[in-house]
Order: structure tokens, then C-alpha cells, then sequence
């Protein structure tokens, strides 16, 4: 049984926070608010008091601890490697456990778990677009009309789709012998909002030749019920991944999302059970394709004389886990880009999946900071390797006022790629 780890198993690494502030520098919160409740060791410390019982659970104490995008950036910083993302998550799940799940919180759990209903959402979603949205110019995203629950009137989304990626494709598409088979873990946000990303993964690897399968019943890697506490929902979608995922053999699990590749490789990873087995075999992308030489085969391709100028954006659940270096090598092997790196690529984008939707002033707050890096660029693109951040970054770029568009680097890849 898939088991995610108590606030009580991380009694060690809680106990290894001096508390030397070395983390303020490197929190997006509280670069945002410059309070001390916002910081890591400040949410270490209530967590060390949630475990001690020496304070309830008041509303004081559960806004500190929503206030932390579990982006991870504090750890890398840290002298002692304190995981505070991961003991912020763990004092969520007590605080549902004794208090139960906020209202928000029930809603992520009911979807997420209910695959079926989160598909009728969706197309549901996709069919209503015209009356909830206005339509932006340049392709870059739908304005929300007015205010839905959780959701600001004025907030850029992506366009839904009423055919989901994974309604779309067979589910197993045969390479050439000799080459690897994988699994692709779609994860949410392509399947149901960037299904254009899943055909560009598809592309790259026929180029390579690979044999991909595209289980049917996979499900959320469960990242929004961590973020909301939901511990029950986290450790059945694992079951059901592990299901799913190795049903066939695979060499490999790819993803193309970077919450989706922390899911697998650090939540799962770190699981009591078999679900562990999921995080060794998963890859990025990029790491993949360059394993594979996709590189070389870049080279041959014939040069642009208008190349676009592109930036990248590290995603956090990427860049904590060191996958710095590879997508931005694929970015500059392709014909029609010229690379240029921002300033602070590596900063969050504010979104920290639930984090937006709870506390949207300092979301974009962060996210301002990043379209004026973005801006400062040149850049006409920024490149990531995530759906959640494309959304993000898309909206913070619409609120400054910005003409950049957030894409995928898979559908930069496709439109360099011969069809074949
Ligand atoms: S940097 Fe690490 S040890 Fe220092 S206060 Fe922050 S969490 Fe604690
Ligand atoms: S995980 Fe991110 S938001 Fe949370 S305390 Fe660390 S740096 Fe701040």
C-alpha cells in the first residue's frame, strides 16, 4: 500500500533547522511580504510546535502554513538541506487529519479522485469557453469574463479542451525494434489543456523512433492534493498509477511536466510501498531525448535566417531536483532559436500549484517580478517545461502588459522536426 510519510518522520530533519535565516533570501513569499511567518524557518518552527502538540490548530497558524508555495527554492539554501516544502506538506496532512480538509481543499480531493468526473469537467469546461472567457489576441491565452469560485475576474487561463489528449491518441504506438519503449505519464494539465504539447512529445519520439504507451487510466500524479493535504486522495492516485504505469513493461516513464516528474520521482519516490519503483524508472523529457542524441540529430538540421528570440524558465519542481542544463540544451540546438538567458530564470513563477488560487495577490506579486525578467530579456518567447508554469507565466506577461507568449519547449522542438 502506497503510504506517504507522517509529520512525525521528518522529527529529524525538523530538529536540523538552526534557524541561521540563511532561507530568506531564497523564499519567493516572503520576498513578497517580508514577514517572518512567511519564511522556512518560520514554518519549520510551527510545524516543530504542530508536532509537539504545543499549539492548536488556529487560523493563524493555518495561514502561515498555506502561505509556502512548496516550491522548494529554501532547501537548496539551506546549510542543512532542511526539506521544508516537504515538512510544510506533512503539517498540512496533520492539520486535515485532526481538523479535516478545508472546503477547497474537499473540492481538489472529490475531482482528483474521481477521474471520470474531472473529464466531464474538463469538456464541460472546453464547451462553455465562449461564455466564460474572452478570447486574448496572439494565441495567448482565454481572460476569465468575471469571477468564478477561487478564481478572479481578469485571470488569463488556457484554452480547455473537449477532447482530451489522451481520447486523442491509441494506446500504444509502435517504434522500430531495437529502441526503447516508455510510458508517458501525461499528467492533468496536457490532457486536458495543452493536448498540443502531447502531440509535439508523440513527434519527437516517432523522429526517434520509440515505442510509447499511453495508458488510458492513468491518473493525476496527485501534486494538488499534497498541496492541499488531501492524504488519502495522494496515496489512492499512486495505487492507481502504479496500476496504470506498469501494466506493460517499460524501459522508461517520460513526462513532459515538471510537477508531474516530482510527483513520480520525489513524492512517490519517498512513499512507504511499490510506488517508489515509479520514481527510479521516470525521466524528463529532455534528459530522455538527450540520452537518445536528439542533439546531434538537431545539429543536422538546416539554419533559420529569422531565428525568434527565446528565454527559459526554470520550473521549480525541475530545478530542486538539478535539471537545469537539459532543456536549455535542447533549446539551443534548435534552427530557429536564439537563446537568451534572463535574469533570475531560476526564481518561482508564483503559481505552487493551489498556492494561486488561495492567495492570488501574492501569486502575482511573484509573478510580476518574473515578466519584468522576462521582459527585460528581449525575448519574444519563454520557454519552460511545464503546463502549470506556462499558465502563470502567461498570466503575469497579460497583467504587465507584455507581448511575450509562454510556450512549451516541446512545441518549439515539433516545428523544427521533419515530419516522417
Ligand atoms: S536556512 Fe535552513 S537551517 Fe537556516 S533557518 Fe532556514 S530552514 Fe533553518
Ligand atoms: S518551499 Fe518555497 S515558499 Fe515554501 S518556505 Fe521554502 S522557499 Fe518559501
Amino acid at each position: 500500500m502506497a503510504k506517504l510519510k507522517d509529520l512525525e518522520d521528518y522529527r529529524d530533519e525538523i530538529e536540523q533547522c538552526v534557524k541561521c535565516g540563511a532561507c530568506r533570501a531564497h523564499c519567493p513569499v516572503f520576498g513578497a511580504e517580508r514577514r517572518e511567518g512567511r519564511v522556512a524557518r518560520g514554518k519549520v518552527a510551527l510545524s516543530q510546535a504542530v508536532l509537539e502538540g504545543e499549539i492548536d490548530f488556529e487560523a493563524k497558524v493555518m495561514e502561515d502554513l498555506s502561505q509556502c508555495l512548496l516550491c522548494g527554492s529554501c532547501c537548496a539554501g539551506c546549510p542543512n538541506k532542511v526539506p521544508t516544502d516537504e515538512i510544510v506538506a506533512a503539517a498540512r496532512r496533520r492539520i486535515a487529519k485532526e481538523k479535516g480538509l478545508s472546503t477547497f481543499g474537499k473540492g481538489v480531493a472529490a475531482i482528483l479522485g474521481r477521474p471520470r468526473l474531472m473529464n466531464s469537467l474538463a469538456k464541460t469546461g472546453g464547451k462553455l469557453s465562449a461564455l466564460i472567457f474572452k478570447k486574448l489576441p496572439d494565441n495567448s491565452g482565454l481572460r476569465l469574463r468575471f469571477p468564478l469560485p477561487y478564481l478572479e475576474a481578469g485571470r488569463t487561463l488556457p484554452y480547455f479542451t473537449d477532447q482530451p489528449f489522451r481520447e486523442r491518441c491509441p494506446e500504444r504506438i509502435e517504434g522500430e525494434p531495437g529502441k526503447p519503449t516508455v510510458a508517458f505519464f501525461t499528467g492533468c494539465g496536457i490532457n486536458y489543456m495543452y493536448p498540443a504539447v502531447g502531440e509535439a512529445f508523440l513527434k519527437a519520439l516517432k523522429f526517434l523512433g520509440v515505442t510509447v504507451i499511453i495508458p488510458k487510466d492513468q491518473a493525476c500524479c496527485g501534486l494538488p492534493a499534497v498541496s492541499a493535504g488531501a492524504t488519502a486522495t495522494v496515496e489512492a492516485l499512486a495505487e492507481q498509477n502504479l496500476t496504470a504505469l506498469t501494466r506493460e513493461p517499460v524501459d522508461y516513464i517520460l513526462t513532459a511536466c515538471a510537477s508531474c516528474n516530482a510527483g513520480l520521482v520525489k513524492v512517490y519516490g519517498d512513499m512507504k510501498g511499490d510506488c517508489a519503483e515509479l520514481g527510479i524508472k521516470t525521466r524528463d523529457i529532455f534528459v530522455f531525448l538527450l540520452e537518445q542524441g536528439l542533439a546531434e540529430n538537431l545539429a543536422e538540421l538546416p539554419s533559420v535566417t529569422n531565428p525568434v528570440r527565446v528565454t527559459y524558465h526554470d520550473p521549480c519542481h525541475l530545478r530542486t531536483q538539478g535539471i537545469t542544463k537539459e532543456p536549455r540544451d535542447i533549446l539551443k540546438s534548435l534552427p530557429q532559436v536564439e537563446y537568451v538567458e534572463m535574469e533570475n530564470a531560476g526564481t518561482c513563477c508564483g503559481l505552487g500549484g493551489t498556492y494561486s488560487v488561495y492567495h492570488y495577490d501574492n501569486s502575482k506579486k511573484i509573478g510580476a517580478k518574473k515578466a519584468g525578467h522576462i521582459s527585460a530579456s528581449g525575448a519574444e518567447l519563454v520557454a519552460t517545461d511545464c503546463p502549470g508554469c506556462i499558465m502563470q507565466l502567461q498570466d503575469s506577461i497579460n497583467h504587465a502588459g507584455g507581448k511575450q507568449r509562454a510556450v512549451h519547449i516541446l512545441e518549439l522542438l515539433s516545428e523544427a522536426l521533419p515530419e516522417i
